[in-house]
């Protein structure tokens, strides 16, 4: 099923969403349309990682619409169109396994499960691979790899599912800071090549340029969304408006 190219890959309406009968974000409206790349921000807490999981299915929804694609989020089953790296992850299960097995799950989605990798899937998680920086890697074991490299290699996984929409929670996280400037690199040739992007972030300096949009999380209420100009106008009214000066 192909959804027409005037859906928003994202609609959210009156969207809540939390954990069992704890409720964390309320009263999301959001649309995230082909081509955006939106950095989600907030004070740690705020919410953020309930949303990108809530938006995936992964958290539960108290409230509200959700539609991927132009399809309810519950009869939703194109995953191969998205990409999702989260905030917490544990490749420790899968201690034997090395770089490059890792990165090939990233394609299991993508063909029947009888057919082995084809060239181009060898030729795509190589790729990918190599787009984080651990061509020099690819055959060690995960378990062998520091905490930053373990996350480029689930950045890489996701990448290798070539999806048209990437939603990544604190990819740079704990990644020092040539793999952040690497991945930036990445990130701005997926954005040329069309992927949209949710990624929630701390570092919005190393996305300049990139980022068409911004959407601010407090105590689980969105609080701005708008350009990256309008934020940096939003920042300086808080400021005033708080009694302090913004200084520069
Ligand atoms: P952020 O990503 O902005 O730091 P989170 O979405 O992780 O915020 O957390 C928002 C709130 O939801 C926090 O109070 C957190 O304790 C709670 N929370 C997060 N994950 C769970 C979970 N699996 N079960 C219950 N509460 C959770
Ligand atoms: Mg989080």
């Amino acid at each position: 099923m192909t959804t027409p190219s005037t859906s928003p890959l994202v609609r959210l309406r009156s969207a809540a969403f939390g954990y069992a009968d704890r409720p964390v974000v309320s009263g999301v409206d959001l649309d995230v349309s082909a081509g955006e790349v939106v950095a989600l921000l907030g004070p740690n807490g705020s919410g953020k990682s309930t949303l990108v999981r809530g938006i995936l299915g992964l958290a539960d929804r108290h409230a509200g619409e959700v539609e991927l694609f132009g399809t309810p989020l519950d009869r939703f089953d194109e995953h191969t169109r998205i990409g999702y790296v989260p905030q917490r992850h544990s490749l420790s299960a899968s201690v034997r396994a090395t770089v490059t097995e890792i990165v090939e799950v990233g394609r299991l989605p993508h063909r029947p499960w009888w057919r082995p990798s084809s060239r181009e899937d060898h030729a795509i998680v190589r790729e990918a691979v190599a787009d984080v920086g651990l061509g020099d890697r690819a055959h060690e074991e995960v378990a062998s790899l520091s905490g930053g490299q373990q996350r480029r290699v689930l950045i890489a996984r996701a990448l290798a599912g070539r999806p048209e929409m990437l939603v990544m929670d604190e990819p740079t996280a704990g990644v020092d800071r040539t793999s952040q400037e690497a991945l930036a690199v990445v990130l701005r040739r997926l954005a040329d090549r069309g992927t949209s992007m949710v990624v929630v972030t701390h570092e919005l300096e190393a996305l300049e340029g990139l980022v068409t949009r911004i959407v601010c999380l407090d105590t689980g209420h969105v609080d701005f969304d708008g350009s990256p100009a309008a934020y940096a106008e939003h920042l300086v009214r808080h400021a005033v408006g708080s009694g302090h000066h913004h200084a520069h």
